[in-house]
């Protein structure tokens, strides 16, 4: 074969002998340093290993374009690469009784599903992370083989790996490819770092159980996760978000905080909120109505039960049945438990005429749906079966579409960013293949909800074909203190409901027309965006949304009644006061409530009560100079102003 050329992005072109490795071509094309970056290339869409033969890309001339250790492609071959090696040490250590099924690259690291009779324990994480510091000071290669499939379903047959010969059985066309680490083969597409000692920093993170191919009825695997990256400072900040996210564990502060409970006779994934749960939803309820209030939207209240005709017209019945519970049957009428509340403001909608002059309606909801989640799934308040979403409909004219949406876009951020997110990833999903309406209606709702973007002036990516099969949607992720995304707001036109709902309006020509619909919830169900706070604040709500915003005590009986006084004309100014006069320390009255994570400490001792004043504590610790009850009071009152105006 003759010589092959190699081109770079912004290089220039050099030959290089057909049998010359890629790693061969890039010593002469990349300077020292990026050459010990550059983990594989990429030859058009496809990534190769640095050991591949020029000759085998089939091509006289080639684009390469150098993956970087540092970059995300790089860093998941990085983690793909030491799953290969984790594999390799579990065999060493726990073969031949154990069977390999797969082990991918994921979002923060990397598994492998193993069978295995006796379960890891975290006791083996020590052993198995040793054995592979062996193979990583060993350098050794990954080898690429191309095998026919026979031959590797003989290979996998002889070594018993019968999920890998079910693999296999499964891959079209007649050959496949084998890495091999030392005397570890796994099949494998690839590609992989150049060999073992780019693998030097990782760290096993937990086990769980797995079914094979997620499916219930089949062997249940035991999956090890772990974590790699290119550098070690990296890795120590990963396990001390990793730390930091377990302290912040909603579950845990929830009941330490005496926020919400769930309870096994009330049944799973149900909520019962504790008073002081109660007192942070219902701050959060107040705030989301006036600010709809204040943006012109109105306030709905509908049932929770309703015919199961009203569900077999809005297609619920049949696209939605799995999430929804059984039928009830009231006076030989079947009812269901609410799964969404569309269809009830589509039928406040129809209790009358509506004319083009009321356009646009802005019906909002704090509604409460049933879905049906498995059990394995629920958690916490992240994943229920009872929650409450804050919904609401719009029904405008086409014209309007792109206002509204603008509008519903600066309501939500603004909301948001009240409680503390100004960090989001936003996604744009188009039409998929499967859809109703008219293209043209497609296209128009499509560019209304990219305007209302721009003319926010927020990025956004596109997600092709992601949008549902009625309509296309805007979804928001926010970040938290921890870089971590949580989906909550989503924006989604309706072509479907106005339709099966036969909805009309009498227009500007007095001909009957068809509203555009728009779902829209912005922090999602309170539930969940609940579980998002506690974890985001560690459970130490800002001034507004804390449940006690402060908690009085007294240093001696002495200033009981005084403290008493106090309690009582704060609690009639309307802040949210508790008060601690037990017959305890000081130091200690302090110390629970800073575990309580209580804003202010109001502490009471002679002085105080002799001068008819508080001495102030913040939740950090410093110190406040004494105030009057009332100074106190409109402190609480502007600190709350200033945040939600
Ligand atoms: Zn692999
Ligand atoms: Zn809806």
């Amino acid at each position: 074969m003759s010589d092959i050329t190699i081109i770079l992005p912004e290089g220039e072109a050099k030959q290089f002998n057909a049998e010359a490795s890629v790693a061969d071509a890039l010593a002469e094309l990349l300077s020292n340093k990026q050459r010990k970056q550059t983990v594989a290339v990429a030859v058009g869409d496809n990534l190769v290993d640095l050991s591949t033969r020029l000759a085998s890309l089939g091509q006289e001339k080639l684009e390469f374009r150098p993956v970087l250790i540092s970059s995300d492609e790089g860093l998941d071959i990085l983690r793909h690469s030491t799953a290969h090696l984790m594999a390799k040490a579990v065999l060493d250590l726990y073969g031949p009784n154990l069977k390999i099924a797969i082990g991918p690259a994921i979002e923060d690291g990397f598994y492998y599903d193993f069978d295995r009779e006796t379960p890891f324990t975290p006791e083996d994480f020590e052993s198995i992370e040793a054995k592979m510091q062996e193979t990583v000071k060993g350098g050794i290669p990954f080898e690429r083989k191309i095998v026919s499939k026979a031959e590797a379903i003989t290979l996998f047959e002889e070594k018993g790996e019968q999920y890998k010969v079910e693999l296999l059985k499964e891959i079209e066309g007649d050959t496949v490819s084998l890495y091999q680490l030392d005397d570890f083969v796994d099949l494998c597409r690839g590609p992989h770092v150049p060999n073992s000692s780019w693998l030097q920093v990782f760290k096993l993170i937990k086990v769980a159980g797995a079914y094979w191919r997620g499916d219930e009825h089949n062997p249940m695997l035991q999956r090890l996760y772990g974590t790699a990256f290119a550098d070690k400072k990296k890795l120590k900040k990963y396990l001390n978000d990793l730390e930091e996210a377990k302290k912040r564990d909603h579950r845990k502060l929830g009941k330490e905080l005496d926020l919400f409970t769930i309870s096994d006779q009330v049944g799973p994934g149900l909520i019962l909120w504790q008073p002081k749960g109660a007192l942070l939803r219902r701050l959060i309820e107040d705030y989301w109505k006036e600010e709809h209030y204040r943006h012109d939207y109105e306030l709905l209240y509908t049932p929770h039960i309703a015919k199961l005709d009203l569900w077999q017209t809005s297609g619920h019945l049949d696209f939605y049945s799995e999430n929804m519970y059984s039928p009830m049957v009231i006076d030989d009428v079947q009812y269901q438990l609410k799964p969404m509340n569309c269809p009830f403001h589509i039928s406040i909608y129809k209790s009358k005429m509506r004319s083009y002059r009321e356009f646009p309606l802005r019906w909002c909801e704090l509604g409460t749906v049933y879905r049906y989640e498995r059990t394995g799934v629920l958690h916490g308040l992240l994943r229920v079966r009872g929650f409450t979403q804050d919904d609401a409909h719009i029904f405008c004219r086409p014209d309007q579409l792109e206002e509204e949406i603008f509008n519903i876009l600066d309501l939500n951020l603004n909301i948001l960013e009240t409680f503390g997110f100004d960090q989001y990833d936003i996604y744009l999903s188009t039409r998929p293949d499967k859809y109703v309406g008219s293209e043209e209606h497609w296209q128009k709702a499509t560019d209304a909800l990219k305007h209302a973007l721009e003319k926010r002036g927020l990025a956004y990516r596109i997600d092709p074909g992601e949008g549902v099969f009625y309509g296309p949607k805007i979804d928001i992720k926010i970040k938290d203190v921890l870089g971590r995304s949580w989906q909550c707001s989503t924006i989604q036109v309706d072509f479907n409901l106005p339709e099966r709902f036969e909805m009309s309006y009498i227009g500007e020509d007095g001909k009957e027309h068809q509203p555009i619909m728009i779902h829209r919830a912005l922090m999602g169900s309170l539930e969940r965006f609940i579980g998002v706070l506690i974890e985001n604040y560690a459970g130490a709500f800002p001034l507004w949304l804390a449940p006690v915003q402060a908690r009085i005590m007294n240093i001696t009986d002495a200033q009981s009644d005084y403290s008493e006084k106090v309690y009582r004309e704060l609690r009639q100014s309307g802040v949210r006061i508790e008060k601690d006069l037990r017959n305890e320390k000081l130091n200690y009255k302090i110390r629970e409530a800073q575990l309580a994570k209580i804003p202010y400490m109001l502490i009471i001792g002679d002085r105080e009560a002799e001068s008819g004043t508080v001495t102030v504590r913040e939740r950090s610790g410093k110190n406040l100079p004494p105030m009057s009850v009332k100074d106190f009071a409109v402190k609480i009152k502007d600190e709350c102003t200033a945040v939600l105006g």
